[in-house]
Parts: structure tokens; C-alpha cells; sequence
């Protein structure tokens, strides 16, 4: 695996390879790696000639009260993980590169509307942030392919609508949710948490599955769902909920009754750690 630091020297590296006609794919991480990232690079080591993987925990997606500082950023288990994979580059880059000039200068993608809702509303920075740095990594890395996991639904929706506003050739594709065997979706952030909080934050999960075992016994009422679930997770653990959403998976938009392809999305925090989840309704 080559690492790279610089932008430059990697842009000329791929335009190599794509001149030679290989297929590239991209996963963008902000490292701690886990299980549901190396499901994302083997889908594109299985279905791209080339796999590109990068590693930047990327400022501008923190708001000032949040854990950017905090944020697990274990590099050498990563570039292990990475090599164990056979993924031919790895993109490390410093903020310094990635923004050259002062933050409050510096160009930025925003796709309105999208950007604001549902996890926004409590992190404000998320998604201007998410996209101004993919923008820019997939402008770096040219990608035929760039991979996305479903475990941050709404920022792969905004990322497709950014892709398809700007242009961007590379085809965005999105990769399910890896769980632990408890059902909690896997995040860098549950480094955070003890077994026993790993276990409480598990519950997320099963309210869903409780909110799916309801919408097969025809409860379709949106309202109800959400009441069933806020219920179950108030009733079995401490977690605080910032919301729970059941949507339109293409417009985001929320739904009053509830269909097949809808999702339930869901945001809140136990001790202080963020967890996002969401579930296809099926
Ligand atoms: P992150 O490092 O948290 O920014 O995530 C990098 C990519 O991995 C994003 O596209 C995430 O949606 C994806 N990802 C994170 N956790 C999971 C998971 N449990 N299952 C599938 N994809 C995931």
C-alpha cells in the first residue's frame, strides 16, 4: 500500500492509472476503523481495479463544542487494517492540506435545505462540512465509484445530490449498515462506551425492530410508530433521544403514514456519545 500526504502527487498517480484504463474506488473515513469501513473497501476492492481509501478527521464537519480533538485517531492499527485488505493507496492527509487558506475563507459546497434538517438541527456544521471535504476528495481521487455506508443516511443522500448539482462523474454508492451482534449499529465513536453501555445502546436498535414488527401488524401511523419507539428506549435505558424521524428515502421529507421504503431515522446520545441509526421499513 502507498501512502500519500500530498494531493498533488496523488492526482498524478491515479490520472496514471486511469489512463491506463484501471476502475478506481474511493472510501473516505475519518479513521478508527472498523468492521462496517472494510465492508465499504471490500465492495470496491471486489468491484474496482484500484482501491483508494482516505483518512482525515475532517474539521469543519465539528461544531466548537464537539469531540474533534477527542476523536479516536489510532493510525497505526488503521494502516494495518488497510494493508491486511490490500488496498493499494491510502490518502492521509494534514488539515493544513486539505484547507490551505483560513477556514472562514476557504471555499465551501453547501446543498441548502437537506443540510439543515434532522442531524443538523443539534450539528449545525455537519453537513457543509462532510460536503465541502468529499467534494474536494473526490475531486483529489477521480474515483469511478466512491462507497458510502447507509449508517449516515441523510449525509449519503446530500453527497448524491451534491454529485448530481455538480457534475461529479464518480458514481456514489451506498453499502448497508454493519451491526454488532447486539444490533447496535458499528461507529468509531462506540470506542467510547463499556460493554455494559454497548449493550444499553443496543436498545436503539431493538426499538426500531419494535417500530418494523408494529408497521407489519399494520400500524402505519407515523405518529404512533415514533410514540411506540420513544416509549421502549425511555422505558429500557437512559439514552436521551434528539429525534426520531420516519421519512421518504429520496426527499428526506417526513411521511404521516407509513410505507414500505420508508426509513426511520433516529439521533440521540447516551452519556454524552452521539449515536445515529436508521432502518429501511419493509
Ligand atoms: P466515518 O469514518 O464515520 O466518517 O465513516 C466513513 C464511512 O463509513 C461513511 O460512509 C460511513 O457511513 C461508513 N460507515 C460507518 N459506520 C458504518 C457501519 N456500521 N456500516 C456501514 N458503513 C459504515
Amino acid at each position: 500500500m502507498q501512502i500519500f500526504n500530498r494531493a498533488t502527487p496523488l492526482q498524478k498517480e491515479i490520472t496514471q492509472l486511469k489512463r491506463m484504463g484501471k476502475k478506481i474506488g474511493f472510501v473516505p473515513t475519518m479513521g478508527a476503523l472498523h468492521k462496517g469501513h472494510m465492508s465499504l473497501i471490500n465492495e470496491s476492492i471486489q468491484s474496482c481495479d484500484i482501491t483508494i481509501v482516505s483518512i482525515f478527521v475532517n474539521p469543519t464537519q465539528f461544531s466548537p463544542n464537539e469531540d474533534f480533538d477527542a476523536y479516536p485517531r489510532p493510525s497505526d492499527a488503521d494502516q494495518a487494517i488497510l494493508e491486511a485488505l490490500n488496498v493499494d493507496y491510502l490518502f492521509m492527509p494534514s488539515v493544513s492540506e486539505m484547507y490551505p487558506t483560513d477556514l472562514s475563507l476557504t471555499t465551501q459546497v453547501i446543498v441548502p435545505k437537506l443540510s439543515f434538517q434532522y442531524c443538523a438541527e443539534t450539528r449545525p456544521a455537519i453537513f457543509t462540512g462532510a460536503t465541502t471535504v468529499v467534494c474536494r476528495l473526490l475531486n483529489i481521487c477521480q474515483a469511478d465509484i466512491a462507497y458510502f455506508g447507509e449508517k449516515d443516511f441523510q449525509q449519503f443522500v446530500i453527497i448524491q445530490q451534491m454529485a448530481e448539482d455538480l457534475f461529479i462523474p464518480t458514481k456514489i454508492k451506498a453499502c448497508p449498515i454493519i451491526r454488532e451482534k447486539n444490533g447496535l449499529a458499528m461507529s468509531s465513536r462506540n470506542q467510547y462506551f463499556s460493554s455494559e453501555e454497548r449493550e444499553e445502546a443496543s436498545i436503539i436498535y431493538h426499538a426500531m425492530q419494535l417500530a418494523l414488527s408494529l408497521f407489519k401488524k399494520k400500524l402505519v401511523l407515523a405518529r404512533d410508530l415514533k410514540t411506540a419507539m420513544e416509549e421502549y428506549i425511555k422505558n429500557n435505558s437512559s439514552i436521551r433521544i434528539a429525534y426520531i424521524a420516519i421519512i421518504d428515502s429520496e426527499s428526506l421529507k417526513e411521511v404521516e403514514t407509513v410505507e414500505s421504503e420508508n426509513r426511520i431515522l433516529f439521533a440521540g446520545y447516551l452519556n454524552k456519545v452521539r449515536l445515529i441509526d436508521n432502518i429501511k421499513i419493509q
